[in-house]
């Protein structure tokens, strides 16, 4: 196992399929435990560190190599909590816990519908959680103990989350002062 970088505060990865409440939840996070939230896709946006747009999967061409240089001091000295709907392309020793929210196919619908999202983008995002990408994607990227996947289904659902994950965040501080 890769060795984690030494730092005060974790860094907390909240990853899951567009629609999930990654941003809700990260915000909420962010407020209860003083952590930073990084929203990965509006830094992108923000400092252009992608290749133009993709006009067949409506997004960003990522660029990775800007992407991962522009983070690498933000995380460096630990209390981030990084959002994005992918988790394979960091690192592994940036980060003390990785969140999956995860959501029901009807509830993600209907959120995906309401952004706007149809054709190809809503089957893609539709799939993309019916098949459990980023679960798979977070299981094979970081260590079994790290990974935790959570549903995000309801409010009631977003506020047992940012409960567990400041409880689980204070822990993390704990163990990594210790
Ligand atoms: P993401 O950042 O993963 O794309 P957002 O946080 O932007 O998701 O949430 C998408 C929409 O779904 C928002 O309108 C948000 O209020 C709603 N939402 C997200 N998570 C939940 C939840 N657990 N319960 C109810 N509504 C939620
Ligand atoms: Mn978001």
């Amino acid at each position: 196992m890769a060795q984690r970088d030494r730092r005060l505060k974790p860094n907390i990865l909240v990853t899951g399929t567009p629609g999930t409440g990654k941003t809700s939840t990260c915000s909420l996070l962010a407020d209860a435990t003083g952590l930073t939230h990084l929203n990965v896709g509006d830094l992108v946006k923000l400092k252009s560190l992608h290749d133009g747009w993709d006009d067949e999967l409506e997004c960003f061409i990522l660029n990775e190599d800007l992407l991962i240089d522009e983070m690498e001091d933000m995380v460096k000295g630990g209390g981030t909590i990084v959002d994005y709907h992918s988790c394979d392309i960091f690192p592994e020793r940036w980060f003390d816990a990785i969140v999956v929210l995860q959501t029901d196919n009807g509830v993600l619908y209907e959120r995906l519908t309401n952004r706007g999202y149809t054709g190809a983008k809503l089957q893609n995002n539709m799939e993309c959680e019916i098949f459990q990408v980023l679960l798979e994607e977070a299981r094979e990227s970081y260590p079994q103990e790290l990974v935790r996947a959570l549903p995000s289904n309801t409010i009631e659902d977003m506020s047992n989350n940012v409960e567990i994950l400041s409880d689980w965040g204070y822990t993390l501080v704990v163990i990594s002062n210790s």
